[in-house]
């Protein structure tokens, strides 16, 4: 069972061929940590990326080196690239050249209007989607004066200027925003009071959030509450942690809410006192493999084979551990009892006969 979602209607824009807003579904979008510069190890954690289910990239291009590697990146990537820049607007058109399909813009760190100018109009020849990202942290400083804080109010202001700025003098539309905080109430306040009054395309995401943990949970309330509303065109979970768990992350909570699924869920037990099996370690390699599978599928790891498979009856397949026994139950009945040391092997034997017989899953 999922809430119901009402997706407010935005305008459809294109990061290469990849589509946001309008009917596509919600995008999930990450961003590298390696050294721009080094080619291969950008591109490994590109593939990697890919490979976990994230459908747009962002490169950070800090200097004329990292400019200089992005067109081999760009050649090379199975996924669009965003060139994310700051300050420098030269290094952003030597991106458009490079062939990225987006840029990422801060407008508070643009001081020169002609430069900026010059870089939109190479967007805008080429198609390449910008971001305007506004950060709480880098505003302009008149609005800064005005407002006395970073409010969500300026924020919203900053971006409705740059918005029209873009519209009316380039007249360019592939164009979303961002709003974003560390603080996700601020982040949420701010995307709601936009959404009211504009409907460009949203990438929303809690910025510096911190670790998997805390990075998790403060996305999690402000992303899964945007997308209550209905707001929110691509999300990215911004984390300090393996940019991987950053789209393992995003397609949880889409999934809780209903509005995409991509690998099974996993239903597992807490453990308690009458769990005799090394669960923990047995949950993590059935995740793993999991998140390999592109499949619509409820998988269950349970501590005891007496209440295992009654509190997992909604899985299609699950596993419940022994005292040196695991038995394999689908649909919540025991199919196999296995010895603790072949039951995985069992039941990925078991998950692949099933998907064979359910193709539409
Ligand atoms: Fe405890 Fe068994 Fe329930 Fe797991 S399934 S929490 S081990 S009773």
């Amino acid at each position: 069972m999922y809430p119901e979602i009402k997706r407010r209607k935005t305008k459809e824009i294109f990061v290469g061929s990849v589509g946001i807003g309008g009917g596509n579904p919600i995008r999930v979008q990450s961003m590298t940590n390696t050294d721009t510069r080094d080619i291969k190890a950008t591109l490994d954690q590109i593939f990697r990326l890919k490979s976990a289910g994230c459908e747009i990239v962002r490169v950070a291009i800090p200097d004329e080196r990292a400019v200089s590697a992005l067109r081999e990146i760009v050649k090379e990537s199975p996924i669009p690239v965003i060139a994310d820049l700051h300050f420098d607007t030269s290094l952003g058109e030597k991106a458009v050249s490079a062939d990225v399909s987006g840029i990422r813009i801060n407008p508070g760190t643009f001081r020169n209007k002609k430069r900026l100018d010059s870089l939109i109009r190479a967007c805008k020849e080429r198609g390449v989607c910008i971001r305007i990202g506004i950060n709480a942290g880098s505003l302009e400083s008149a609005l800064l004066k005005r407002y006395g804080h970073p409010t969500p109010e300026a924020m919203v202001e900053s971006a409705k200027n740059w918005l029209e700025y873009i519209v009316s003098k380039h007249d360019y539309y592939n164009l979303k925003v961002s709003l974003k905080s560390s603080n996700w109430w601020q982040t949420v306040r701010a995307y709601e009071l936009f959404s009211e009054a504009l409907d460009f395309p949203l990438h929303i995401g809690v910025t510096e959030a911190g670790g998997l943990i805390p990075g998790t949970i403060k996305n999690t309330m402000a992303v899964s509450y945007l997308l209550l509303k209905g707001i929110g065109d691509t999300v990215r979970i911004s984390l300090t942690a393996d940019p991987v768990e950053e789209v393992y992350v995003a397609y949880e909570i889409l999934r809780n809410l209903g509005l995409r699924s991509l690998y099974p869920d996993i239903i597992a037990c807490p453990t308690c006192g009458r769990c005799e099996i090394d669960l923990i370690r047995l949950y993590e390699e059935v995740s793993a493999y999991a998140k390999k599978l592109r499949a619509n599928l409820k998988l269950a790891v349970m501590g005891c084979v007496v209440n295992g498979p009654g509190e997992a009856r909604e899985a299609d397949l699950g596993i419940a551990g022994g005292k040196g026994v695991g038995i394999i139950f689908r649909e919540g009945k025991i199919i196999q009892k296995v010895k603790e040391e072949e039951l995985l092997k069992a039941f990925f034997e078991e998950i692949e006969k099933f998907l064979k017989e359910h193709p539409e899953r």
